[in-house]
């Protein structure tokens, strides 16, 4: 797909950006290999003044990042600001922590014949990253931050629809003081990726996106034997047992469910609630949809703002269709939505059987399904079945019991009477076909580095 910015709330397409010739990719890689050279040699402190600083300008100006995303994936303008302070909030935690997270580890080893012998982490190289549209800033922070501490370099090829924001967080990193080469967008195609990941200068690659991208991607490193991270998508259950307080779980549901539009790796796609308190809970869920008030999103009386695109309102409505002809029962509780724009009017479905081919599929947008669980192990059940493991919920009054149900959830994280979220300092990822490798927190430095042992053994 061509690089273009289109805001989706008016569907207009306001500027386009040539792709990366191959010539040029090649000498991107080429800079960032030689800047890579210096920039692994630099002390923690000095890379430091450059991360650190990159999340002071973000706070400093925090608007002129934030309407970047609002105008081109269509979030909330306030959701927007939000990401701004919680991209700053892990280059600090990267640039305050870095240090303590990778230094040498002794090895404690038992044998008199052993000697000393330590770990040290050392970057590896040019990494490429390749990141979706819905978080613009946040994943690159998640990227950027740690890796950049780790003395690796970075490159990253942006989804083709937030080249804008793109452009952005590496002007932002090269106005913090950071050499050329050590942060390089690349407005590449497919292809391109594909030859990158293959060229020898790369010595890794994340991806956060959808299953198929995440099957190319980490095919083409596997043949290389190349490190690789996947964050791909997610059907988040959302568990509400019995004691659990009804105010908070549909306060929190229709947040986890909701926010970002719904477009959310760890939105809470699936509400799994058992009998007793299944109607109650489904009146006053529904009641909040209805509430949702569709516009502009830079308006902040606006609570539903339009997706990202509107092939994506397109593909969200086509797929509730599907599950609606396969026998779901739809919810409409709001107004209709505004017939401009990428809009998706919000819906809960119900009855949605193993066999309907919408089962297993992830509702990217302001759509909810629906489940009743005859009581917490069929909850449970359900909540697994499932080929995603991002992440998930519990909600009860009784929180040790909710960690206990917590252990029996097959996925990569789960709050307990909180929908999945994300903080610096907490791991992220996921299991099954939501991938593998760990973001954010100690976890995340940890993946791109060589963790070698040097051992000085005894001469006598
Ligand atoms: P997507 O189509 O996979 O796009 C993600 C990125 O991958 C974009 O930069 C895209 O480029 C690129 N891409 C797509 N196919 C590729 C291929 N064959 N080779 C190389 N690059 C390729 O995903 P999306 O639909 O835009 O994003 C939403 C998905 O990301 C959802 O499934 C969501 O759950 C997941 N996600 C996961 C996490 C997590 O941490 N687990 C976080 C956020 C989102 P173009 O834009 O040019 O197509």
């Amino acid at each position: 797909m061509a690089y273009a910015t289109t805001n989706p709330y008016t569907n207009e397409t306001l500027a386009t950006f040539q792709g990366i010739g191959d010539e040029e990719l090649d000498q991107a890689v080429h800079t960032a290999q030689r800047t890579f050279e210096s920039w692994r040699t630099k002390s923690f402190d000095e890379r430091k003044e450059v991360v650190g600083r990159a999340a002071s300008i973000l706070r400093e100006r925090p608007d002129e990042f934030a309407r970047l995303l609002t105008l081109e994936m269509g979030k909330l303008y306030s959701e927007s600001m939000g990401e701004v302070d919680l991209a700053a909030s892990i280059l600090d935690y990267y640039a305050d922590n870095a240090e303590e997270f990778l230094a040498p580890e002794r090895v404690a080893t038992e044998h008199p014949d052993a000697g000393e012998a330590v770990v040290v982490s050392d970057p590896i190289g040019v990494l490429l990253g390749v990141q979706p549209w819905n978080f613009p800033y946040y994943q690159l922070a998640r990227f950027a931050g740690p890796n950049l501490m780790a003395g690796n370099v970075v490159m990253v090829k942006h989804a083709s629809i937030v080249p804008q924001s793109a452009a952005a967080f590496e002007r932002l990193f090269r106005e913090a003081g950071a050499p050329e080469g050590a942060y390089t967008n690349v407005y590449a195609s497919k292809d391109q990726v594909s030859r990158t990941i293959r060229d020898s200068r790369i010595r890794g690659v994340a991806l956060t996106g959808s299953e198929g991208a995440g099957a190319s991607v980490a095919a083409h490193a596997g043949e290389e034997l190349k490190k690789s991270t996947l964050e791909l998508g997610g059907s988040d259950a959302l568990i509400v047992l019995a004691d659990a307080d009804l105010d908070l779980s549909v306060e929190r549901a229709l947040w986890g469910r909701l926010n970002n539009a719904g477009q959310s790796c760890v939105a809470a796609k699936r509400i799994i609630v058992v009998e007793e308190v299944a109607d109650e809970f489904l009146r006053r869920f529904s009641e909040g949809f209805a509430r949702l008030k569709a516009g502009d999103p830079f308006d902040s009386d606006t609570t539903l703002p339009p997706l990202s695109s509107q092939s994506a309102a397109d593909d969200l409505d086509a797929l509730v269709d599907e599950a609606v002809d396969h026998g779901a029962l739809m919810i409409t509780p709001g107004d209709p939505v505004p017939e401009e724009g990428a809009f998706v009017q919000p819906r809960i479905l119900t009855g949605v059987s193993r066999d309907n081919p919408v089962y297993d599929k992830e509702f990217f947008g302001p759509v909810a399904l629906f489940f009743r669980a005859a009581d917490e192990d069929e909850a449970v059940r359900i909540a697994n079945d499932s080929t995603f493991g991002l992440g998930g919920s519990v909600f009860t009054e009784d929180t040790a019991h909710g960690v206990e149900v917590a252990k029996r959830i097959e996925t990569g994280m789960v709050f307990v009477n909180h929908p999945t979220w994300t903080r610096p300092d907490l791991p992220f990822g996921g299991t099954k076909r939501s991938g593998y490798g760990q973001e954010l927190s100690e976890a995340g430095i940890q993946e791109f580095v060589n963790k070698k042992l040097i051992n000085v053994m005894p001469t006598g």
